[in-house]
């Protein structure tokens, strides 16, 4: 039997200029790692005796057309003008059972015209990562692309050292970016502009009219998203307009980190030297990266002046949206029913405790219900002095709602490291171990939520890619 893929692609009949017809490099031993079964069946697709082969790129399978797309961005604010599927190459696309069409995508799978000066390959840390971490933001129900295979290649991938090669297959409602809208409004592309527009409301937002509505849809949906992140202490890292999906969903998990102490303004990323995409910079990023995507729509507009005055309005709609966003799922995270503006110094002033004393951003919330919860404060009489407030506030209901609002387990920097580590030599044991952990997030698992001793702890990640 062979890898079943139910291809119906659409990407593939935009304007040819708009993508690169192109067939990913084969690799010398290609070796699967994980299968997803569980998301492939929601896609209809079957893996087969081939699954290493297709998932590697070596073979090609029936109904694909693979192509790397272009897209432009501002990289840490500043613009560049061509970006592209530089190591990814998109396989087609598949309508799953609740209706949605994905995108498959091979990342790590060879040169592309967008390659640069990359070698378009990716090595096995990355892909281990965002298998593991983007399974787990999607079972804490997080908006993002999901794992469905990884593999080794049998081949080296230099980057500092020589590291073992890897293709890791990614799943997305699209892989559009607000970089790929911003790509044809510099070229001042009106037609791909229209078509790329006219493709994303059949694909991501059929009730809407035209470019006002998908502009409002988006912020809509990144006001929530970046929300949720920072309800989950979860710091992106590489908030780049090429990085922000059109669809909503977190994309491109390189230097990302969930934090273990909570820092308000906690930056892991070692290229993040100004601290731009810092933890709690993470919604003021996101309206400057929704005003980038307005500017690249208001060409579509009849009148762009009166475009300019409703887009701006628009993007100004981001702050309450998000703070709404962010009541409702930090009032969860307290087990609060129904909060209100009135319980933002409520958590605000538990934030401050924790940050004060260094506390662990999930075990606190975790176990805040709990005897332990003490333990996780400095300042206990001020921690008791809150506590006093908090149950005055809350209901019967909060325990229930809190354990699905918080979860017990996250995917922590030093046990990805290690995991990783270990892959390098070739015992994949960990990683499922960890991926059956953190797939499971709202159970509690003494290994899994054990914090970082001093010598664990990740100070630094990369985009080494
Ligand atoms: P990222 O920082 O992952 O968002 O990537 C930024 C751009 O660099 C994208 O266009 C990537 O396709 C490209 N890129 C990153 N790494 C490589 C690589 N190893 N080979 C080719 N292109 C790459
Ligand atoms: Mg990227
Ligand atoms: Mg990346």
């Amino acid at each position: 039997m062979t890898v079943q893929i139910p291809f119906d692609n659409s990407f593939a009949r935009l304007p040819n200029h708009m993508f690169t017809a192109q067939r990913p490099t084969p690799v010398q031993q290609p070796a699967l790692i994980a299968k997803n079964d569980a998301l492939a069946s929601e896609l209809g697709i079957s893996f087969g005796d081939d699954a290493a082969e297709v998932f590697a790129g070596n073979t090609i399978p029936e109904g694909a057309a693979p192509l790397a797309q272009l897209y432009a961005g501002h990289q840490f604010g500043n613009w560049n003008p061509q970006l592209g599927d530089g190591r990814a190459i998109l396989l087609g696309e598949v309508v799953g059972t609740d209706g949605i069409r994905r995108d498959i995508q091979l990342k790590g799978s060879g040169i592309t015209p967008y390659s640069r000066n990359g070698d378009g390959r990716s090595w096995l840390g990355p892909v281990l990562r965002e298998y593991i971490v983007s399974e787990a933001m999607h079972a804490m129900g997080v908006p993002t692309t999901r794992a469905l295979a990884a593999v080794t290649t049998g081949e080296t991938v230099y980057r500092e050292t020589a590291l073992p090669g890897a293709v890791f297959t990614r799943v997305a409602q699209s892989h559009i970016r607000v970089g790929t809208f911003q790509v044809y409004a510099a070229r001042r592309d009106t037609e791909a502009s229209q078509a790329l527009l006219d493709h994303v409301i059949a694909r991501h937002y059929p009730e809407a009219t035209g470019p006002q509505d998908v502009l409002d849809a988006v912020i809509a949906r990144h006001a929530r998203l970046v929300a949720k992140w920072l309800s989950l202490g979860f710091i992106h890292g590489v908030m780049n307009t090429d990085n922000v999906t059109i669809s909503g969903e977190t994309i491109d998990y390189g230097p990302c980190a969930f934090m273990d102490d909570y820092e308000p303004m906690k930056v892991f990323s070692s290229i993040d030297q100004m601290g731009r995409y810092a933890y709690g910079n993470q919604p003021r990023v996101a309206v400057w990266n929704m005003a980038q995507l307005a500017t690249a729509l208001v060409p579509l507009m009849p009148d762009q002046d009166e475009a300019v005055e409703i887009f701006t309005e628009s993007v100004n709609r981001f702050p309450d949206l998000y703070e709404a966003a962010w009541l409702e799922f930090f009032g969860a995270k307290l087990g609060l029913d129904l909060p209100t503006k009135d319980d933002t110094q409520l958590i605000n002033d538990l934030l401050d405790l924790m940050s004060a004393g260094g506390s662990d951003f999930t075990n606190t919330f975790a176990n805040l219900s709990s005897i332990n919860a003490p333990d996780h404060f400095a300042d206990r009489e001020a921690f008791g002095a809150w506590v006093d407030r908090w149950q005055e506030r809350r209901t019967p209901k909060h325990a229930e709602i809190m354990a699905a609002a918080n979860p017990q387990v996250i995917p922590r920097n030093h046990q990805v490291e290690a995991v990783i580590q270990a892959g390098v030599e070739g015992d994949f044991a960990p990683f499922h171990d960890m991926l059956a952990a953190v797939t499971d997030p709202y159970t509690a698992n003494a290994k899994f939520a054990k914090v970082p001793v001093a010598a664990e702890v990740v100070t630094r990640t990369f985009c080494g890619t």
